[in-house]
This record gives structure tokens, C-alpha cells and sequence, in this order.
């Protein structure tokens, strides 16, 4: 039985550990670096980027994260987790920083402010022919797919939704308040094959 942990300094981390739970997983809430040592994988869950960078950098997280995403531990970021992954950034505040790792430019934000948030279905064929059923909420776009990394999901405009390098995956959206599972059973079956 893998253990994950979820990165619990702010954000839905209760709706992630929770279907993560359900889908058979040991979950640990991540708050400090002790906590961090014990884990296999890391999902970095939506809330507001810049709060988590803050909080990861006070609590001495972020370069224990840095240097385990280095070294290839699973990562599943979604929304703000996707902005945490992300090499470089548009529209950061003053000084944010990221954990990095996956070769993207990340837009926060990107949606523009009447559509900020919305629901449909997107496809992501690495999951099967079902389309995703994806909640935007106040969601990032990856403006750039560098070489390293892969887009799974683009949509209608050409917006990359979803993104893949290595034990990395980072997605816009937010699958765990649509009872959409198999991202998650995605990162879990990564975590699985490397613990
Ligand atoms: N707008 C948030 C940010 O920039 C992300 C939104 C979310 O995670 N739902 O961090």
C-alpha cells in the first residue's frame, strides 16, 4: 500500500485525501519536512499559489520538495499545484517561487474574469475515451509546452489543460469535486511502481 501525501499548508486538501483514501491509499497530510520524509508521493492540491509558496518556503518545505522531485518522486499537482510544478510562470506576484520540475510556462489565472470558473468535459486520451467531467475555478493555462514535457489535454482554443513529464502530472482543472478518479488512480498506480 503506497504512501501519499497530500501538501496540507492550504487549499481543498480534505476533498483530495479523501478520494485518494477511497481509491485505497495511506494518506498523510503534509505539513512539515518530518512529515514529508515519510511519504512515497505528493499531491499538491488547488487553493491560491502564492500562499502555498509562502507557507512552503516557512515551513522549510520547499527545498526538501525540490530535491525530491529531482530525484523522481510522483507529484500530481492540480490548479495551484499545476502553478507549483511549473518551471516558469506568468503573471506570478512579487517574488512568487515555484517547486519546478515540470518544463512549462504557466499563466495563472488565465481564464479571464467571466469565465473564470465553468465545468465541461474535456477530452485527455491518455485516460481512455471518456472525456474528463473538469471544474475550472479560477484555473491556470500552460501557455508553453517545453520539449521535456507532454500535453495530455488541450482544449477547443488550443489551451493545454493538462501536462506530463516523467513521475510529474499537473492539471488545470479540479477532478475531485466531479467524482472523476482515474488521475488520481494515475498517480497512485506511479507511486505504486516506484515504492
Ligand atoms: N488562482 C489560483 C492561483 O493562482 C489557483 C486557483 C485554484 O487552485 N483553484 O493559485
Amino acid at each position: 500500500m503506497p504512501r501519499v501525501g497530500v501538501l496540507a499548508l492550504q487549499g481543498d486538501v480534505r476533498e483530495h485525501a479523501a478520494l485518494l483514501e477511497r481509491l485505497g491509499a495511506d494518506v498523510l497530510r503534509v505539513r512539515r519536512p518530518e512529515e514529508f520524509t515519510a511519504v512515497d508521493g505528493l499531491l499538491i492540491p488547488g487553493g491560491e499559489s502564492s500562499v502555498i509558496d509562502k507557507l512552503a518556503r516557512m515551513f522549510g518545505l520547499a527545498d526538501p520538495i525540490r530535491a525530491a522531485i529531482r530525484d523522481g518522486m510522483p507529484v500530481f499537482g492540480t490548479c495551484a499545484g499545476l502553478i507549483m510544478l511549473a518551471d516558469r510562470l506568468v503573471d506570478a506576484i512579487e517574488g512568487q517561487q515555484t517547486f519546478g520540475g515540470l518544463d512549462v510556462t504557466v499563466r495563472r489565472n488565465a481564464f479571464g474574469r467571466q469565465v473564470d470558473s465553468f465545468e465541461g468535459p474535456v477530452a485527455v486520451p491518455a485516460l481512455g475515451d471518456q472525456p474528463v467531467h473538469a471544474a475550472f475555478i479560477r484555473g491556470p493555462v500552460v501557455e508553453t509546452v517545453g520539449p521535456e514535457a507532454t500535453a495530455l489535454a488541450t482544449l477547443q482554443d488550443g489551451s493545454v489543460v493538462a501536462v506530463e513529464q516523467g513521475n510529474l502530472l499537473g492539471i488545470s482543472f479540479h477532478p475531485e469535486i466531479s467524482g472523476e478518479t482515474r488521475f488520481h488512480d494515475r498517480f497512485l498506480q506511479r507511486v505504486a511502481s516506484r515504492s
